[in-house]
């Protein structure tokens, strides 16, 4: 199903253009308009789905087997060996589209593109929260 207000369901069906790298049934991936590196990479399935939340496991699997072929396609094509594979889920997260889509992110020495920083947890603080995530399963 689309959703006609959905920036990346009019991506999906062509009604917006984007730079395509592959496409197949159910997925399509293309280039960020505004990449970390150049070759930075969206994957989305073509149903809209809002996020992790609420994509159907059967979709979410064919969005990573897409993943996997393109991060390879990416690191074969572009000079780059590595990359990041992230998605944003909900606003706090930084999600700005919502429509379902994972970032391939080429890397490259001093890119300046900088990971989370850790915290610490307080003694004891992770086993309950470890326990109150299997107990939701
Ligand atoms: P989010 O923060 O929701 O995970 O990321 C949305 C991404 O979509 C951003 O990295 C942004 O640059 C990209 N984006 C937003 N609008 C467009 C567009 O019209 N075309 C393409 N190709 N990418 C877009
Ligand atoms: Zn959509």
């Amino acid at each position: 199903m689309k959703d006609t207000n959905c920036l990346f369901c009019k991506i999906a069906t062509g009604e917006i253009p984007c730079d395509k790298v592959y496409e197949d049934a159910d997925t399509l991936a293309f280039l960020d308009i505004h990449p970390v590196n150049p070759g930075h990479t969206l994957v989305i399935p073509k149903e809209h789905c809002q996020n992790v939340f609420e994509t159907p496991e059967e979709i979410w699997n064919k969005v990573m087997q897409s993943v996997q072929k393109v991060a390879q396609a990416i690191r074969t094509g572009l000079p780059t060996e590595d990359l990041n594979i992230a998605m944003n889920n909900g606003t706090y997260a930084g999600q700005v589209v919502f429509h379902a889509h994972v970032h391939i992110m080429p890397r490259h020495a001093g890119d300046g593109f900088e990971l989370w920083h850790g915290k610490m947890y307080a003694e004891g603080e992770a086993s309950v929260i470890a326990e109150k995530i299997k107990k939701a399963f």
